[in-house]
């Protein structure tokens, strides 16, 4: 389901909402003002005063990031998805196309925390803890094509934005679609399959 924290007590870094807020482009006040709304960042004197290095809770920027998208549409909630790997902390080392979709999960992990406590990625020995979902990558075997299952509380158009960045990143080529003959949050299910070829 789109927009629906998978557990209590997640949080998120100020640098992926600074990446979001920064993505929307011309809708970019429009982004500051929702999530001032929900209690990240205050407007004082037309300015969106945030902490760049602080938590928030993941269910508020959830709630802004939906009344976002029910205001621009998909268009620009895939332009923003494009926008955030640049933007925000996302593991170095790419070296083919396996390693640039399975940063996404990573950089994921990385920019989450749960209760308060370190993030989710433990870089000493490369392991995720669960409670936010995950970003799938799946290699099929002698084929340049991986399928790429979102299984996380974030929008469908988004989700191909991101993706798209980081296959693009390996390989500008690179062409993500959405499997339409799975299932897709948008229409309330619980995961959206991407593939990318290249
Ligand atoms: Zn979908």
């Amino acid at each position: 389901m789109q927009f629906k924290a998978f557990e209590e007590g997640i949080e998120v870094n100020g640098q992926t909402v600074y990446a979001f807020v920064d993505g929307m482009g011309d809708f970019k006040s429009l982004g500051e003002q929702y999530m001032s709304n929900v209690g990240i960042g205050t407007i004082k004197g037309g300015r969106w005063l945030f902490d760049m290095n602080g938590w928030y809770p993941q269910q508020a920027w959830l709630d802004g990031f939906a009344a976002v998208a029910a205001e621009v549409g998909d268009g620009v909630l895939y332009k923003i998805g494009r926008a955030i790997p640049s933007n925000a902390q996302f593991p170095s080392g790419v070296t083919d196309m396996y390693s640039a979709i399975r940063a996404i999960d990573i950089a994921y992990h990385i920019n989450h925390r749960k209760n308060g406590r370190g993030c989710l990625y433990d870089s000493e020995t490369g392991a995720v803890s669960e409670g936010i979902g995950h970003y799938g990558c799946e290699q099929m075997p002698g084929r340049n094509l991986i399928l790429s299952l979102s299984h996380n509380p974030y929008p469908c158009a988004f989700d191909r934005g991101i993706i798209t960045a980081m296959a693009q990143r390996f390989d500008t080529k690179a062409i993500v679609i959405h499997d339409d003959s799975k299932p897709c949050r948008k229409n309330g299910a619980e995961t959206c399959s991407y593939l990318v070829s290249w």
